[in-house]
């Protein structure tokens, strides 16, 4: 499968390169050239398989060639090993027809652990093939550093560099993000909101030289890799539901990474029907779904901390799907 990006400038791109990629050069996000439909797998047969045996089925088209089979069972192996159940995630009846999806038992109880420990052991085979070292820097809202420093800590070849918005994460993130004693994580504290990290996150991408100087990665939800790991519990999730039911996701939103994975795992073939968009007073999605407009509010600081978020950056995958057009999409977002 070969990606390009949403502005439509970049093309031709091999998943080795989306792995290790953050924006793609022209500002847009990576996505596949063709998002394939629901020929490529038989979700019907997913209800016998485990959660590792789903990752590799609906991961391996998205990941080619580059990993074989036994390296990539590995590398679910290794990422899932320490989740605290054989599930990986569990689905919890609270009554008839309500359920719900933990994504807690990770080692840091967020979701983030599902794609953090995932690429984490993707970009450790991978860097050994190419013989490369990488610096990777991220910002966080809280849950994003805390699953990274723990996916990350102790790597070779990897250094991980953190931005949080000081006062604006829970004191448990902060602990876990600052009490961990590993030489190759740095984690900064920024007076600001998630949005200020992320623009200084942006910025240091956007100087081309610099980040091909010195191998700069993306592990925010724009990485691809991020996403195609979260497809993988949607796809378990309704595999353990009745296949006659049509299936309504309504998930926790914030850069719009979880429900875009929902999309795409609807896309291939998943038994969803609609995807619900949850938000806290920090509600740019909601409001762009009732207005048609996409614009900035001033960041609240609320008890959800995740989900303080103004831009939503996956939101222009979205709006790829939408438009088919590479040139609209530039020119909305630059609107
Ligand atoms: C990351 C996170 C969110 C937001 O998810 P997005 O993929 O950014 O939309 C919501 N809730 C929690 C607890 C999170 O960790």
């Amino acid at each position: 499968m070969l990606y390009k990006s949403t502005r439509g400038k970049t093309g031709n791109i091999h998943f080795k390169d989306v792995l290790f990629s953050g924006l793609a050069p022209d500002g847009g996000l990576y996505i596949p050239e063709k998002l394939p439909g629901p020929e490529l797998f038989n979700v019907s047969n997913f209800s016998e398989k485990t959660y590792d045996e789903i990752a590799q089925i609906v991961m391996k088209p998205f990941i080619g060639s580059f990993f074989d089979n036994d390296q990539f069972k590995q590398i679910t192996k290794n990422a899932y090993n320490n989740f605290k159940t054989n599930n990986r995630c569990e689905l919890i009846s609270l009554s008839q027809d309500h359920l719900l999806l933990e994504l807690f038992h990770g080692p840091t109880y967020a979701f983030k652990d599902f794609a953090m420990q995932m690429i984490a052991q993707m970009f450790q085979v991978a860097l050994k093939k190419i013989k490369k070292s990488i610096n990777i820097i991220v910002a966080t809202s809280g849950d994003t550093g805390a699953a990274a420093v723990n996916a990350f800590k102790n790597l070779e070849n990897i250094n991980l560099y953190v931005l949080y918005p000081n006062n604006r994460i829970s004191e448990i993130q902060r602990r876990q993000m600052t009490t961990v004693e590993a030489s190759n994580i740095t984690i900064f504290s920024v007076d600001g909101t998630f949005d200020d990290c992320q623009l200084l996150v942006k910025t240091i991408f956007s100087d081309v030289t610099l980040s091909k100087k010195i191998s700069l990665t993306g592990v925010n939800s724009i990485n691809w890799a991020r996403i195609i790991s979260q497809v993988v519990y949607y796809c378990f999730a309704a595999s353990r539901i009745d296949p006659q039911k049509k299936i309504d996701f309504c998930i926790p939103t914030g850069n719009f990474g979880n429900i875009y994975a929902g999309y795409v795992a609807k896309k291939i073939g998943t038994n969803i029907d609609k995807l619900i968009i949850a938000t806290n007073l920090n509600d740019i999605l909601h409001r762009t779904f009732t207005t048609g407009r996409y614009f900035k509010d001033k960041v609240y600081k609320t008890h959800s901390p995740s989900m303080d978020i103004q831009v939503s950056s996956n939101f222009e995958r979205l709006l790829h799907h939408i438009y088919k057009n590479p040139k609209t999409v530039e020119k909305q977002m630059e609107q």
